[in-house]
């Protein structure tokens, strides 16, 4: 629409801002969730990791366990007679390099060596002394600086006797815990202070790493944690934003592209007219109503003005049919009254002053105009006389029409605007009972030129006549027009003839000035 091409550029950056905005927030919304599902993704791949690494080292320990116990007969007895029996226990468990007899603290019969006389407590003092049931260590003998996870299986509680299996862990970790990039970089089997990472086969002391620790955890059965490293999962999923970007893109796009088209409508015009009243863009004019006999003014008109600082002055035609369709004429017609009211003071002080308002249809429901007049119009006393004008662009409800009747009873007086234009217009006549028809400009402009019109114009009057309403006659351009409608009996005559609409407080001026011309030329007035 017209309104919408002058309603600027402004209004459509506002539009733009207001998409771009959404857009915006749906992008960095769509990325925060992908995000924070990577993230969430990432930290469940390395919880997973640790925990099936636990539970399949919990498997792989616990027969040697039963082993343990079942060899556990053997202690005590001479190497000699167990060297055999030991032999075969270990040829059934893969992962043992070998078996070793305690019997008083002595390390007496292996697997391997068969003899010996070794102290434990002295080789072994964090299973012999302290009581751990596990501990990782340096093969010294069989194959020399390979790492070896001691399993320690005590015969009774004074821990002097019982059996230690010797495990070979490099190749358990080598396939128990080889990384899974990108989320698990490093991943380490941890017996008290020592560890061993995977691919390293060194037994190290468990040392902070410079790398993020990203997870760890321990084996509720025996005595060891897992360590992972790797990138902390927030940096991770990060890396993966790239991806989701353009997905993130068209949504966001999308989603501002249907604001921007929401918008459009509804939004805009309330915006504009809106931010309008705020910028003090709408002005109030008046249009004199002159007396048909005297030649006085007998009040004004008055009507909205709208400069847009950027399209210049918008034509009421437009925005007002607009402003009543998008229920946006309440807060116009409020800004009239309460800028009449601010210039009271320059208006004549009298009830045959009459002051006339247009009034929308939709701003009887629910009696808002006679609440906005309470608020607005009757606190600041007025002397001179209210006329509410109402078109009949639309059809008034027939409850709203008991509110045009209560306004009527308190005293304010009642014009039909564009009387003979539109389709109630008789029927107004009988259920509000107007003081006031206006004779809408089509039919002055009929005048002289157009002889259906104008004999329309004729029965207007001579039916107001009839029913004792006073007549207004609007759009009075020349002489000829005023002498015909003088003669016919219209009561009062509005038009560029007599005066354009002029902004309020210009008026005074004008009244000044037209008082002094009919002091001075009272027959060209009167
Ligand atoms: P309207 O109530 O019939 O107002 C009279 C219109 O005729 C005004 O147009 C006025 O400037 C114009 N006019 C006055 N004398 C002449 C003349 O000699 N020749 C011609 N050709 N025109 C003349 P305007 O101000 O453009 O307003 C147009 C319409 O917008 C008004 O028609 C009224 O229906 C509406 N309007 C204006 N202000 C308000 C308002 O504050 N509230 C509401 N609800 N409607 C308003
Ligand atoms: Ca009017
Ligand atoms: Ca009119």
């Amino acid at each position: 629409m017209q309104v919408s091409q002058e309603a600027s550029g402004q209004f459509r950056r506002r539009r733009l801002v207001i998409a771009a905005v959404v857009a915006a927030l749906v992008l960095i919304l769509t990325l925060a969730f992908r995000f924070v599902e990577a993230k969430n993704h990432i930290a469940l791949q390395s919880r997973t990791f640790a925990s099936e690494a636990i539970q399949r080292f919990d498997r792989l320990f616990s027969p040697l366990d039963v082993a343990a116990n079942n060899t556990m007969g053997l202690v005590g007895l001479p190497c000699d007679q167990v060297r055999f029996p030991l032999v075969e226990k270990l040829a059934s468990l893969q992962t043992v390099r070998a078996i070793v007899l305690v019997q008083d603290d002595v390390m007496y019969c292996s697997s391997i060596f068969g003899s010996s006389n070794i102290n434990f407590s002295t080789a072994y003092p964090e299973l012999a002394v302290n009581n751990e049931r596990m501990m990782l260590s340096t093969d010294d003998h069989l194959l020399k600086g390979s790492p070896v996870l001691l399993l320690w299986t005590a015969h009774d509680t004074d821990n002097r006797a019982g059996i230690l299996q010797i495990i070979n862990i490099e190749m358990m970790s080598n396939y128990l815990l080889e990384p899974t990039l990108p989320w698990v970089e490093r991943a380490v089997f941890n017996v008290g202070e020592q560890s061993l990472e995977y691919g390293n086969p060194m037994i190290e002391k468990a040392r902070p790493s410079e790398d993020e620790v990203s997870y760890q955890d321990a084996s509720l059965r025996y005595p060891f944690t897992i360590t992972l490293f790797g990138p902390a999962p927030a940096q991770l999923a990060l890396m993966t934003l790239p991806s989701q970007l353009p997905l993130a893109l068209l949504l966001s796009l999308l989603t501002g592209y249907i604001v921007w088209l929401a918008t459009a409508n509804r939004m805009s015009l309330s915006w504009q007219i809106i931010y309008a009243i705020n910028a003090r863009e709408f002005r109030v004019y008046c249009q004199p109503l002159i007396n048909a006999r005297t030649g006085g003014c007998d009040g004004i008109e008055l009507l909205l003005r709208w400069h847009n600082a950027r399209q210049g002055w918008v034509s009421p035609d437009l925005f007002i049919p607009l402003a009543e369709r998008h229920n946006l004429i309440a807060p116009l017609t409020r800004f009239v009254l309460s800028e009449v009211v601010r210039h009271l003071p320059l208006l004549p002080a009298c009830s045959t002053f009459h002051i006339a308002i247009n009034v929308a249809s939709s701003h009887f429901h629910h009696r808002e105009i006679i609440n906005d007049l309470q608020q607005l119009w009757w606190p600041a006393e007025p002397k001179p006389q209210l006329i509410v004008e109402l078109t009949e662009r639309d059809a008034l409800p027939e409850m709203d029409q008991r509110v045009v009747t209560q306004l009527h009873d308190i005293g304010v007086k009642l014009a039909i605007d564009d009387f003979g234009t539109g389709h109630s217009s008789l029927s107004y006549l009988k259920t509000l009972s107007p003081d006031v028809l206006k004779i809408d400009k089509v039919f002055t402009a009929a005048i002289g030129t157009d002889a259906i019109n104008a004999t329309v114009t004729d029965m207007v009057i001579s039916l107001a006549q009839r029913l004792n309403i006073s007549l207004v006659a609007e759009g009075v351009e020349t002489a000829e027009q005023a002498d015909y409608l003088r003669e016919k009996g219209v009561d009062v005559l509005q038009g560029y003839f007599f005066a354009r609409p002029m902004p309020l407080e210009d008026f005074p001026h004008w009244l000044e000035e037209r008082q002094n011309a009919s002091r001075e030329t009272p027959a060209e007035n009167g």
